[in-house]
């Protein structure tokens, strides 16, 4: 079924072992990150077992994405939801009813209704699959009210297995919901967050108008998601884009709820290339073939940066996901944290800018890290799919000037904060100064052959680098930890990192069979939009991109090549195999040198 419905080769990891519990009607809980394929793993089960299997999803907006996605493999699938009128809701019960449908997207309210209920009980049911399920517990950063109607499910469904997925459950999230649900003795399946088809890298930002105008030209006609931090920054990047002929729209929560629904169809359905938002944007995204995420501001914390880079390359092609990093955008973030009114909430944003600001500033692989993030240990000494590995970011030993800090902060008691130490170090003539008589300290004006704006890099790096830690509010003062004492003496090394002008490259290229026909890709894409627009579905659901690569690496002449390709199965062969052999064979005739070194 893998194959002739779905037309894949293989499961991706931890995909056949949910799938069989499922079929053996077990209770479980998987933790997939976005683009492992968790769609696969209910929409497979649904088919090979009899009954209706419920999907509950918490975007109306995505449930018709969905739905399409599953009619065009061939799956008997419908939602019910708010939008639907009462002519399209009594269909929908009829279908139910006569055991028409494989798959039915509701939303959690409609299952909060009794009548609704009363329904399904009355209807075969194959098992539920409960989408987004860290929507259910307060502790995650998504709680929906309107879930917890589903901690009745077990209650009123004893025999019928649940299966709920999430992309982010901590394990304290994780054991919430399996309560809140009601599971019993539930699979548990965590699957690793490595998503090894993105390349992460992080780049010095000055212009960043400029820099992403750059980006740009180097990715023609690539779908992608730039974030940035205010709707007047998005507002002004989209328009900017646009005067230099991007097609780029912009979404932001400002914007009247019409617009942003329309401006992320556009997007979706490959009409606009770019699209330009704060982090309100994303949740219901199911685009899979955004190439890349640019982020023009630096991300409060790694969850969130983790959550939007993860809406590229969800086809497993390769993808780009950019930072851009200014120590420029720390006050303005800090200015954000201190308004927040309470001091516990205060003191965590600031532990998470400051990871942001680590994640940016160490010199250790990208992916290393954001695994390490998660609780997961990275396998490998380097993972070939960030800059730092790739090998674009140069290493400068700062040892020296690190110990004129660290010496400045160990003689003055540790009981100062950034300003008074970098006065000190550069030798201020302040009257503070001479109160306290730190002109006469051996350490002052150690550092005056640089500018002070150096001596603050330094410390950033240092407090990155959690050397040099900050305590109390509002007047934090400097203090040196175990590291920073184990520098100060010579036991251990700093090395900082000086990024390199330019991009790192990719993997893309690097690996075997990656590279494609670029100009029948072109082609295809188009093939692609307008078939899309008859059927009037996102184009990425009739074929992913990963698919079009395939075609476009081995040219398939005929439907018998055609099913070989990935992503192809019987309906879609069926549908749309025709004009895709079609457009292939026209233009081997007027590049016929093309295929060459494809039949080798
Ligand atoms: P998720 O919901 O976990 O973010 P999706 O279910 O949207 O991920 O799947 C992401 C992409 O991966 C889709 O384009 C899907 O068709 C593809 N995919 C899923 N399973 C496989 C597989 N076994 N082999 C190849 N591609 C797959
Ligand atoms: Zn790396």
């Amino acid at each position: 079924m893998l194959r002739t419905m779905f037309g894949f080769e293989a499961f991706r990891p931890n995909q056949e072992t949910i799938i069989r519990s499922i079929l053996d009607r077990r209770d479980i809980f998987a933790v997939m990150p976005t683009g492992g394929g968790k769609s696969l793993c209910y929409q497979l089960p649904a088919m090979l077992l009899t009954g209706t299997a419920v999907v509950v999803s918490p975007l109306i907006s995505l449930m018709k994405d969905q739905v399409d996605a599953a009619n065009e493999n061939g799956i008997p699938a419908a939602f019910m939801n708010s939008s639907l009128n009462a002519g399209e809701v009594s269909d929908v019960y009829r279908r139910l009813k006569y055991n028409k449908l494989r798959l039915l997207y509701i939303a959690p309210e409609r299952f909060a209704l009794p009548h609704f209920q009363e329904t399904l009980r009355e209807a075969a049911l194959s098992f539920f699959a409960i989408d987004e399920a860290h929507c259910i517990s307060e502790w995650g950063h998504d709680f929906r009210p309107d879930y917890l109607s589903l901690s009745r499910i077990k209650e009123l469904f004893p025999s019928v297995a649940v299966a709920a997925f999430t992309a982010t459950a901590t394990e304290k999230v994780q054991r919430d919901i399996i309560t809140k649900l009601g599971l019993r003795d539930p699979h548990v399946v965590r699957a690793s967050f490595d998503r090894p088809n993105l390349f992460y890298q992080v780049r010095p930002k000055a212009r960043v108008d400029v820099q992403i105008l750059e980006f740009l030209k180097d990715h023609p006609a690539e779908s992608g998601i730039i974030y940035r931090t205010t709707r007047d920054a998005v507002t002004a990047t989209a328009q900017l884009l646009r005067s230099k002929g991007i097609a780029a729209l912009p979404y932001h929560a400002g914007l009247p709820a019409e617009e942003r629904s329309r401006n992320q169809e556009a997007f979706n359905k490959d009409e606009v290339q770019v699209i330009v938002a704060t982090i309100a944007f994303g949740m219901g995204i199911d685009k899979s073939n955004v190439r890349f995420v640019l982020h023009a501001d630096l991300p409060k914390n790694i969850e969130g940066y983790y959550q939007e880079t993860g809406r590229a390359g969800r086809d497993s092609e390769p993808a780009q996901c950019l930072l851009f990093f200014s120590r420029g955008d720390i006050p303005k973030i800090r200015y954000f944290i201190d308004s927040m009114p309470e001091a516990g909430e205060r003191a965590i944003a600031v532990e998470k800018l400051n990871q942001v600001i680590g994640y940016a500033g160490h010199n250790v692989c990208r992916r290393r890290q954001l695994l390490g993030f998660f609780g997961e240990t990275y396998p490998h000494e380097t993972c070939s799919g960030c800059d730092i590995c790739a090998g674009s970011v140069e290493q400068v030993d700062m040892t020296l000037d690190a110990q004129i800090v660290l010496a400045a902060l160990s003689a003055t008691g540790q009981r100062f904060g950034a300003g008074h130490i970098l006065d000190l170090i550069t030798g201020a003539d302040t009257k503070r100064m001479r109160e306290l008589r730190h002109d006469r300290l051996a350490a002052y004006g150690t550092g005056r052959d640089k500018q002070k704006k150096y001596w603050r890099s330094v410390l950033d790096e240092l407090l990155a680098q959690e050397a040099v830690m900050q305590e109390g509010d509002p007047y934090p003062v400097l203090k040196i930890s175990p590291k920073g004492s184990g520098i100060l003496s010579g036991r251990e090394r700093v090395t900082a990192l000086r990024k390199e002008e330019g991009t790192a490259q990719p993997r893309k290229k690097k690996h075997e069979g990656e590279g494609y026909d670029e100009l029948l890709f072109g082609r295809l894409r188009s093939l692609r939009k307008t078939m899309a627009e008859q059927q009037h579905v996102p184009p990425y659901i009739i074929f992913s991109d990963k698919t079009l690569h395939e075609m476009s690496r081995s040219y398939p002449r005929t439907l018998e090549d055609m099913k070989m390709i990935s992503g192809v199965g019987e309906v879609k062969l069926q549908r749309y195999g025709r004009n895709f052999v079609q457009e292939i064979t026209q233009y081997l005739g007027e590049y016929p040198a093309a295929a060459g070194s494809s039949r080798a």
